[in-house]
């Protein structure tokens, strides 16, 4: 007597299903694939109870004839593959032929499908241990009518792992999220329990698009994102990805997708972390939609029966490809004119469109080199701007203004002040001003400091506010970082060298790190069992205090250990120094300097964050000052 037995059908196809189905919300991701696969261009879902008791999918796709309708029920019989050559370049989302079959033996599955509109329309039932499919006649429109209902009612055990009908839910709507994300041209509808969730009608243009993202992850990412594209080696990608202020405390606005395939993989988690590392604070997560477009034959997508994982075959390409675009996008981000504004509430950037795609403007200038704290505005940077257009918006706001105001109630003061601000924008002139028109730059012309703090600026949309030592931070940093990179970094001997007392352990490590210290622009020498002596700071720095900055840069270096390669600890240590060299709160600025770091801030890379991801300024617009005084309401 033989021990080993063949299992029958459904206990096979039940043993597939552990993997294939996991959750109600897988059977929905396999049918909606199936969906897209056919073709559709409208895809519903209907949900009862988290999908535990009933879900039912319907496309209006190509449909599949009466022969077909038992092949598609049967394990490994597919329409998508015939042999090695397709499965090594794959296009299409489903290819194993083996979810259908899972689906149905571990609930009630019935298909319905028509292959035209007036023809014959079949359903299709599975019965028994052997899975007997069983074919009829019905009436449907072309398309396909997909109806699973109880769960794992043949399977008590799975049944158990389920969660609650809500949270079921919450990973069917995640995966429709995924969907819709993936496949634009497709219209999406998904209803709960006889309450539609939402629709998403077919999006085509950009603008239609954006709005589906907006549907989907948030106005606010769809606001405060800039649009990617590139292409190169036969690598595409595009999407949108959040400025980095817009940062989330969980990795939960992530989304990837590579051939219109949703994915999680580590090649692509690392590159799009490493892109995001300089400009996010410590804990934070970056928020994005991206499709990576690639030559079918690069990717492995037949890892996992989920078909979640992938492998690339060039794996260093990818990530270098990935981390290129978007490093790129990021640091072409610049203060400019908003082009779409909410106005709701205070955004710490404008949400433009183009910026992604701006040419870099001017490197650093030569004179950023003097060490300076403040230089002036770089002749001819960026002029994105429709000057005249702002000019006339102000004149006609001023004279609005005018026609408001009785003059004899109100004191002199005022009356000056506002005379002045009339003149400052329709005369473009400014008397600290480089003679050209700071009015009309993205971040405006500078008007005063509050409390030491901020600068306050007055451009075309209204009111500008920098957080000055954020600012002046992030431009330090660029610059050390830059000058570093093009091995230029100045340093500045100390008129008076300074003596510092460590501790003895300080000391050797200040010692053990002196050359490496040097080449960051800092050289000290030991003195003694406990002390050493600073001679030269980087000339970016000279004004800084040579004695704090050595100590937080040594500090730096303790915690990472001394033998932490450099790469690892630049950018920390240029962190720290930029801390130091930019400006203190309260320093009194003078006009001429607030302008120079407007534009400074203008023309560097990342400058609307500091290097912890704080937004360094915030447009207040005229619109957000009139509702503060409910003025039009
Ligand atoms: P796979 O998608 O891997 O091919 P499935 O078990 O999901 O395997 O589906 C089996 C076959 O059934 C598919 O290859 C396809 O030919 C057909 N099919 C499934 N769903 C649909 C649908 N909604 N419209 C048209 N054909 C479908
Ligand atoms: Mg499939």
């Amino acid at each position: 007597m033989t021990v080993i037995k063949q299992l029958d059908t459904r206990l096979a196809n039940q043993i597939a299903a552990g993997e294939v189905v996991e959750r109600p919300a897988s059977i929905v991701k396999e049918l909606v694939e199936n969906a897209v696969d056919a073709g559709a261009t409208q895809v519903d879902v209907e949900i009862e109870r988290g999908g535990i008791k009933r879900i039912v999918v319907k496309d209006n796709g190509s449909g599949m004839a009466k022969e077909d309708l038992p092949l598609a029920v049967s394990r490994h019989a597919t329409s998508k593959i015939d042999n090695l050559e397709d499965l090594e370049a794959i296009a299409s989302l489903g290819f194993r032929g083996e979810a259908l079959a899972s689906i149905s033996s571990v609930s009630r599955l019935l298909i319905k499908s028509a292959t035209d509109h007036g023809g014959q329309a079949h359903s299709v039932y599975c019965e028994g241990r052997d899975m007997a499919p069983q074919v009829q006649p019905c009436s449907h429109t072309k398309g396909t009518h997909m109806d699973v209902k109880e769960l794992f009612y043949n399977t008590p055990a799975r049944r158990k792992f389920l969660r609650t009908e809500n949270t079921e839910f919450k990973h069917i709507d995640d995966v429709i999220k995924r969907m819709a994300l993936s496949f634009f041209g497709v219209g999406f509808s998904l209803s709960h329990n006889g309450r539609s969730v939402y629709q998403l009608p077919p999006a085509q243009t950009e603008k239609q698009k954006l709005h589906r993202v907006g549907k989907i992850c948030g106005q606010a990412f769809a606001e405060q994102s800039i649009p990617v594209e590139f292409s190169r080696d036969g690598l595409t990608m595009w999407g949108w990805m959040a400025l980095p202020t817009f940062s989330r405390s969980q990795a939960d606005l992530q989304y990837f997708f590579v051939n219109g395939r949703a994915v999680k993989d580590k090649v692509v988690n690392h590159a799009v972390k490493k892109a995001y590392q300089d400009v996010l604070y410590h804990g934070r997560y970056p928020a994005y939609v991206l499709f990576l477009d690639i030559d079918p034959k690069q990717v492995d997508v037949n890892v996992h029966p989920t078909k979640h994982e992938i492998r690339f075959r060039e794996q260093r390409q990818v990530h270098g490809f990935i981390f290129h675009v978007l490093h790129q996008a990021i640091r072409d981000v610049r203060p400019e004119k908003p082009t779409t504004q909410s106005e709701s509430m205070v955004e710490p950037f404008s949400s433009s469109n183009s910026s992604a795609q701006a040419p870099v403007q001017s490197e650093l200038s030569a004179s950023s080199e003097d060490g300076s704290s403040f230089h002036w505005a770089h002749q001819g940077g960026p002029q994105r701007y429709a000057q005249a257009q702002a000019q006339a918006q102000v004149q006609e706001r001023m004279q609005q203004y005018g026609a408001l105001i009785d003059e004899s109630a109100l004191p002199q003061s005022i009356l000056s002040s506002v005379a002045s601000f009339g003149q400052l924008g329709a005369s473009q002139t400014m008397a600290a001003g480089a003679g050209d028109s700071e009015f009309s730059k993205p971040l405006g012309q500078a008007l005063a400091q509050l409390q030491g703090i901020y600068i306050l600026a007055q451009n075309a949309q209204g009111l500008v506010i920098v957080d000055m030592h954020a600012a002046h931070e992030r431009i330090m940093y660029e610059r050390l970082k830059s000058a570093f990179d093009q091995q230029s970094l100045a340093k500045q001997p100390l008129l008076v060298p300074q003596t510092l007392a460590l501790s003895a352990s300080e000391a050797d490590c200040a010692e053990h790190v002196a050359k490496m210290l040097a080449d960051y622009g800092l050289v000290y020498e030991r003195l003694a069992e406990e002390a050493i002596v600073i001679r030269e700071v980087p000339a970016l720095l000279k004004q800084a205090n040579a004695e704090q900055l050595f100590r937080d840069v040594l500090s730096d270096v303790m915690t990472h250990g001394e033998s932490a390669r450099i790469e690892v600890m630049r950018n920390e240590l240029f962190s720290t120094m930029a801390c130091h060299g930019a400006v203190r709160a309260n320093r009194q600025l003078s006009l001429a300097e607030m302008n120079a770091l407007l534009r400074d801030m203008e023309e560097t890379e990342r400058s609307g964050q500091c290097n912890h991801g704080r937004p360094t300024w915030t447009q207040l617009s005229l619109k957000q000052l009139d509702s503060l005084f409910m003025r039009g309401q």
